[in-house]
């Protein structure tokens, strides 16, 4: 059975590992995503952790698989203005091709993981779903009659960025006013919380996401009633990505849902427009490798 090296960048930490074609992993390694001084300390550090893990033949492996948190260009082959790194660019593609002499495929980490909830997760057997991760940010990915929706340069399916909110002029991580990311992700909820309570003169000592919601969940009254804002603002963001996308089944992923299944999907969905037909909305099975496995999927299907 073929066997493909895959890499998942992220912002603050990177996985590596080797995934088979049925979709097994068969063994992983984690580090600290570089972010010194030097562009292609990444690559080189990615192709040294795929070298160790695939031992002596790295050759046995069918082709190379990275996936990115951010935007990429997939046409350069490179991550654009990476979140940690001070580059407008840094190389993946043309240096693992140099050292291993494999394809190598480059892909953002949300349409990877749309690929992988259709490998091997919660979109097997679908023509057209939408894989939604609410962590830091708020990423999407989607797969339409059945193919990753790619867009010019690889970064089509950013809803994160939709507006959804313009009632407290929330300043989202791009500069932008009312985005979904700036209201409801990790980094997004204390910050619109706060404004919310000052709109509404509240005073609160939450901090974080996880306090908010924590809160919110054990009955604080204020916590809870911005939680039900919270909740139209996600069913905005859904209910746009509905209209947008028109999939059979939105699969949604990352901490915040998984933590806080109640108040971040039960809550948005009795909020949902009705105008098109409620997909299936689920949560994904994969357990946070979505990205790794439809980078994986991406490598074999290149193959074929
Ligand atoms: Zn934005």
């Amino acid at each position: 059975m073929r066997v493909a090296g895959v890499a998942d960048i992220g912002g603050t930490n990177t996985r590596v590992a080797l995934v088979r074609e049925d979709g097994l992993i068969l063994s992983m390694e984690r580090f600290k995503t570089p972010a010194g001084t030097d562009p292609d300390e990444v690559s080189a550090r990615v192709g040294a952790s795929l070298s160790c893990l695939a031992g002596i033949s790295p050759s046995g492996l069918c082709g190379i698989g990275v996936s990115v948190a951010g935007p990429v260009d997939i046409k350069t082959g490179c991550i654009v203005t990476p979140p940690n790194m001070p580059f407008d660019q840094v190389p993946i593609i043309s240096p693992l091709k140099k050292v291993f002499g494999l394809p190598v495929t480059l892909l953002n980490d949300c349409r990877a993981a749309v690929l992988g909830e259709v490998f091997v997760g919660g979109g097997r057997e679908y023509q057209h779903v939408v894989y939604i991760t609410i962590s830091t940010g708020i990423g999407g990915g989607v797969y339409t009659n059945g193919e990753v929706l790619l867009g010019r340069e690889g970064n089509a399916g950013e809803i994160g960025h939709f507006t959804v909110e313009s009632k407290y002029s929330q300043r989202c991580s791009c500069g932008c006013f009312g985005h979904w990311e700036g209201c409801a992700s990790g980094r997004g909820i204390p910050r619109f919380f706060q404004t919310w309570c000052r709109f509404h003169g509240h005073v609160s000592r939450l901090k974080t996401a996880k306090e908010v919601l924590n809160a919110a969940s054990q009955g604080d009254p204020v916590a809870l009633e911005f939680s039900d804002v919270l909740a139209m603002v996600n069913s905005r963001g859904l209910s746009t990505v509905i209209v947008a996308y028109d999939p059979e089944i939105i699969i949604l992923d990352g901490p915040i849902v998984t933590a806080h299944r109640e108040i971040i999907v039960n809550s948005a969905i009795k909020y949902l427009d009705s105008y098109l037909k409620t997909p299936e909305i689920v949560i994904s099975p994969l357990g946070g490798n979505a990205p790794l496995l439809g980078v994986a999927a991406a490598v074999f299907s290149r193959e074929v």
